[in-house]
């Protein structure tokens, strides 16, 4: 009878103990959980990582120098051309040609100063998606001529990320909400965040209304605005900050919590996340 009150006795203390160590496993893995969220990587290289060594803007090159920095995404900016080429450039025109006048063709003319020739949005993907750490954040730029031709950027988007079948390695952003919509109505899972032109930033309310996953505004909208980093977190959407470029303000957002800051130094950023982050431990 004893012998078997000892077993219980030993069993009960054993289910204690494993209770106990669960309890404390559970609990360090949610303070690591807290703590990871603090400093968890929110590095987008804004037009590729390009400022630091002098690459051209939405380069190749750019592009493999926001990955080798391990940046969680790399944005650039898309057109289409006349002859419906998607291709990665920020301005209206590429050393002096119009980029949505001219074919394809008639850009490859011209080269960047490291002798690449204008990106195709293809290009982009098939070197972006070689790896699975950096994101491709592609800024649709909308038409000079018509929303037609915006809304067919949007289509072609749609059918270069199902070619290649890596959803989940691109995001859309852009100023064009009509071409956001498009490319949810096309593609449901797609990740789609509002830029919003000055004066036209939209509350996460209409953004969750309208089915877009995300905003997207500068600095000021932000500050202007100061519960909608909160009410967007609670509603589900991400949060992107740009263009962050002085370490007063990567910390101000670092601190406000957004997933995302978009900046033309991913290097000062990581400096600056690296020394939040004994802060954060504390
Ligand atoms: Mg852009």
């Amino acid at each position: 009878m004893l012998k078997i009150s000892r077993k219980a006795l030993g069993l009960i203390t054993s289910l204690a103990i494993l209770g106990f160590c669960v309890g404390c496993a559970q609990k360090k893995q949610s303070v690591k959980k807290e703590n990871s969220s603090v400093v968890a990587n929110p590095v987008i290289a804004h037009r590729g990582a390009w400022k630091a060594k002098n690459l051209p803007e939405n380069s190749i090159a750019s592009l493999k120098e926001a990955i080798n920095l391990g940046c969680r995404g790399s944005e650039f900016d898309v057109h289409l051309t006349a002859d419906d080429v998607l291709v990665v450039n920020h301005d209206q025109t590429f050393y002096g040609l119009d980029v949505e006048r001219s074919t394809y063709k008639q850009l490859l003319s011209k080269a960047h100063p490291n002798g690449e020739s204008i990106p195709t949005a293809e290009e982009y993907f098939i070197e972006g998606l070689k790896q699975n750490h950096t994101k491709l954040i592609y800024e649709l730029k909308a038409s000079e001529i018509s929303k037609i031709r915006t809304l067919k950027a949007a289509e072609l988007a749609v059918q270069l990320v199902k070619k290649y079948d890596k959803n989940s390695m691109v995001e859309f952003i852009s100023f064009d909400y009509d071409a956001l919509k498009k490319i949810k109505e096309l593609m449901p899972n797609a990740r789609v965040s509002y830029v919003g032109p000055r004066g036209d930033a939209k509350a996460p309310q209409q953004i969750k209304s309208d089915n877009l996953t995300g905003i997207d505004y500068r600095m000021s909208v932000y500050k202007e605005n100061d519960t909608w980093i909160g009410n967007s977190h609670k509603l589900g959407l991400s949060v992107n900050v740009w263009t962050v470029n002085k370490k007063e303000d990567m910390d101000y957002f670092i601190k406000e919590g957004v997933d995302y800051i978009t900046t033309d130094y991913p290097e000062m950023l990581f400096e600056v996340l690296t020394d939040e982050s004994p802060k954060s431990a504390k």
